[in-house]
């Protein structure tokens, strides 16, 4: 890696996610020199995650390499590296190759790093309860699933089978809805006919929440009628359960314990660990507390971008970790870069909510905006619409298009190869953030 000073300001992007891409992107016309810094070389698209896990997509339809989208804006510059600190005073952001750690100084910098999956300080659940943060992720969940209904095939009838046929599912967010009733459509519609000796239909799935509702960031009528489109496809709605307890054999809840071979966790996530380094001050989730312009405080040069920061919004609650405030938060801090804005001339970000959606499964969805709420096909095809618009890449789009087409009409789910350590139940990869952490 290496950092030439030319007259241009220098502006360095961590992150290549929804925040620090459309930063980069809306910085084409301006007179800076964008360096973005990933560790990764991909932008993924994670609302689509659980397609993946579900065996629906391959990871190559919701990720597009970072250097591809950006290859025509001659401005900026790609870094395939994992940022491990930055100097604040130095104006230095030192970053790690294979090999040898860089200091690449900046004039602007924009901290777009994301979240990671939080277990609220239990970690030791991480090895048996998988969270959904990265294609990794993804691939190990979608193995999980598939080597239980062939171990399960294996097994005569009894308590393992039924272990190895019960998945839990914990955290009744937007993630946790969209895993479950996909678990139980791959289930019901796509297995039935592959295995002879279970009838995979008998598949329970269990989702887990400890809250008296869904979708709490939804409409009260939104939640209800999410989980009446899961217990329509055949999903074991638990609310006000807490979980106590994960290990290899299942879920404890208080003094019950729900037998599953196969835990997800969609229960939560916090910032990634590189936040709480910066020496700012930070939310009990490791978010930075940004200015109203975004900017860490004491220092306007610095600014951070969603999910690795918090911010109030217009109704005095911490704006939601969603994709639509990490891109406009991306794009208003590119402005106030372009325009060499200096503090007292910034109006703050204003967040534009343009609405909620959650996905349950073929032609089961709900949607809100402010004046339209809509469940069932009307929300599954909206569904539909806004995220194959939104994805990146034109061959991401096509190849998204086909496959839910081909899927809607055959109830076929092509990517349902189970890949790695082929018998082992629990084994996972290290995350990335893991690493970092
Ligand atoms: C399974 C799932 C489903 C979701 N569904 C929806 C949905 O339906 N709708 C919605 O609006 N939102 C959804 N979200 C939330 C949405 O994806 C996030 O709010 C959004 O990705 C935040 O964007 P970001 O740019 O802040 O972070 P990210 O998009 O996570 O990007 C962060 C980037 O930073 C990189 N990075 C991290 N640390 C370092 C480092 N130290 N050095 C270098 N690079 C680093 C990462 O590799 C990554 O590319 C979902 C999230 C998940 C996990």
């Amino acid at each position: 890696m290496s950092s030439e000073r030319n007259a241009n300001r220098r502006v360095i992007i961590v992150g290549g996610g929804f925040a620090g891409l459309a930063a980069a992107k809306a910085l084409a016309d301006a007179p800076v020199d964008v360096t973005l810094i990933d560790r990764t070389n991909h932008h993924l698209f994670q609302p689509l995650l659980y397609q993946v896990a579900m065996a629906g997509l391959s990871p190559a339809d919701i990720a597009a390499p970072i250097r591809k989208v950006l290859r025509h804006q001659k401005n900026a510059s790609v870094l395939l590296g994992e940022v491990v600190g930055v100097d604040l005073e130095q104006r230095r952001v030192h970053a790690r190759d294979d090999r040898t750690v860089h200091a690449l100084p900046y004039d602007h910098l924009v901290l777009a790093m994301g979240a990671r999956t939080s277990y609220f300080g239990n970690d030791a659940w991480r090895e048996h309860a998988i969270g959904l943060k990265t294609i990794d992720d993804a691939i190990e969940i979608r193995r999980r699933v598939l080597v239980a209904f062939e171990a399960a095939e294996r097994e005569p009838e009894g308590a393992e089978r039924d272990g190895l046929l019960t998945f839990a599912v914990i955290g009744g967010g937007p993630t946790g809805v969209e895993l479950a009733g996909a678990l139980r459509e791959l289930a019901h519609f796509v297995l039935r006919r592959d295995f002879r000796r279970i009838d995979s239909d008998h598949a329970r799935v269990v989702l887990i929440e400890g809250d008296d509702r869904l979708l709490q960031g939804m409409d009260p009528a939104s939640s209800d009628a999410a989980r009446a489109q899961l217990e329509d496809l055949g999903v074991e709605v638990r609310l006000g359960d807490m979980v106590t307890g994960v290990d290899a054999e299942g879920v404890q809840l208080g003094d019950d314990h729900l037998r599953a071979r196969t835990v997800l966790w969609s229960a939560g996530v916090e910032a990634v660990p590189l936040t709480r380094e910066l020496g700012v001050e930070v939310d009990r989730g490791g978010r930075v507390k940004v200015k109203p312009d975004c900017s860490v405080p004491g220092h306007p040069e610095v600014f951070v971008v969603g999910d690795a920061a918090t911010l109030e919004g217009a109704d005095g609650r911490p704006l939601p970790g969603v994709s639509p405030v990490a891109m406009q938060q991306g794009e208003y801090v590119a402005r106030l870069i372009a325009e060499h804005r200096l503090p007292e001339q910034r109006a703050p970000f204003r967040y534009h909510d343009k609405g909620q959606m959650a996905t349950v499964g073929r032609r089961r969805a709900v949607a809100e905006t402010r004046r339209v709420r809509l469940k069932g096909f009307l929300a599954w095809m909206a569904w539909l619409l806004v995220h194959v618009w939104y994805l990146i890449g034109f061959r991401n789009r096509v190849a998204v298009l086909l496959n839910w087409t081909w899927q809607y009409a055959t109830y076929q789910r092509g990517a349902r190869l189970i890949t790695g350590d082929r018998l082992g139940a629990h084994r996972r990869p290290k995350a990335a953030d893991e690493e970092a952490g």
